[in-house]
């Protein structure tokens, strides 16, 4: 997808810390981290938001919770504790439209976000 940053990211047309790659999907830091750890996990496929995801896709998606999994087991942070999100459209706060899935660690997060 054209002017879509996370494609560029996908086609390392732009510089990430990646972290994890595979045929389906890239793990790469975020560039304004919010806690000690905080990757975004991506599909490769070009998909905008939450709401754009079809029934073919739920394996994709279980997938990426698996690559969390992984990444927070490596990360040593399974056991204390992390937390998955994914923002959906404006009042959902996404500002980057391919999903995304944050992994964020690494200290006690607080509940409600804002
Ligand atoms: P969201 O606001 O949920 O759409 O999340 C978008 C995230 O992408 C934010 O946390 C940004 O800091 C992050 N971000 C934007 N551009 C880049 C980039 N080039 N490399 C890494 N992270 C990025
Ligand atoms: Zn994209």
């Amino acid at each position: 997808m054209e002017d879509c940053i996370f494609c560029k990211i996908v086609a390392k047309e732009i510089e990430s810390d990646i972290v994890y790659e595979d045929d389906r999907v890239v793990a790469f830091k975020d560039i304004e981290p919010q806690a000690p750890i905080h990757y975004l996990i991506i599909p490769k496929k070009h998909i905008p938001t939450l709401v754009d995801l079809q029934e073919e896709d739920n394996n994709l998606v279980g997938h990426i919770y698996q690559v969390a999994n992984k990444i927070a087991k490596d990360e040593g942070i399974a056991k204390d504790g992390f937390r998955v999100v994914s923002n959906c459209n404006k009042a959902g706060g996404q500002t980057v439209y391919h999903i995304h899935y944050h992994l964020l660690g690494g200290r006690n997060l607080q509940w409600p976000p804002g």
